[in-house]
């Protein structure tokens, strides 16, 4: 649970680190996203519930996320050269160390019941798949179950 005042002087010392003044951080009311970048208003912002529910490292990356957002412009999205910027200045991308910064986009997940995690872009099909990890062959086991995520702003 971060400290909303700790929060955002973090976020002031990373804007300060990556943008330039023209930047500047609120916190919003937003209950489904963790973080905004406003281009408009050249503001970054995070939302007080979940900065406040999440660990210091969560709150960190979304700040990470939304300073690279600001950094490489809107036409950027969430593709190559906004990812590449991400991960040069630490974001590690996801609520999971093992995905990498493009899984956190995916819309699904599947974990199996040995916690290993797979991600799809798509809608995963009525057939059970089974974790790859834990058999190479179809295996009862070790059945994935799929979960759809919230978006990722
Ligand atoms: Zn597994
Ligand atoms: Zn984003």
């Amino acid at each position: 649970m971060a400290d909303l005042k700790e929060v955002q002087r973090w976020a002031a010392e990373l804007m300060a680190k990556y943008l330039d003044e023209s930047w500047s951080f609120t916190f919003d009311r937003a209950k489904t996203r963790a973080g905004k970048c406003n281009f408009d208003k050249r503001q970054v912002s995070l939302s007080m519930y979940l900065a406040a529910k999440h660990s210091d490292e969560q709150v960190k990356q979304t700040l990470l996320h939304e300073i690279a957002h600001a950094k490489v412009g809107p036409k950027a999205g969430h593709g190559p050269i906004w990812q590449s910027y991400a991960a040069q200045i630490g974001y590690t991308g996801g609520r999971t160390h093992t995905a990498s910064v493009a899984d956190e986009f995916a819309k699904y997940v599947g974990i199996c019941p040995n916690g290993h995690e797979i991600y799809r872009f798509r809608r995963p099909g009525t057939k059970p798949v089974s974790c790859a990890k834990c058999s190479k062959r179809f295996d009862q086991r070790y059945l994935i179950r799929w979960y759809e995520r919230q978006p990722v702003d």
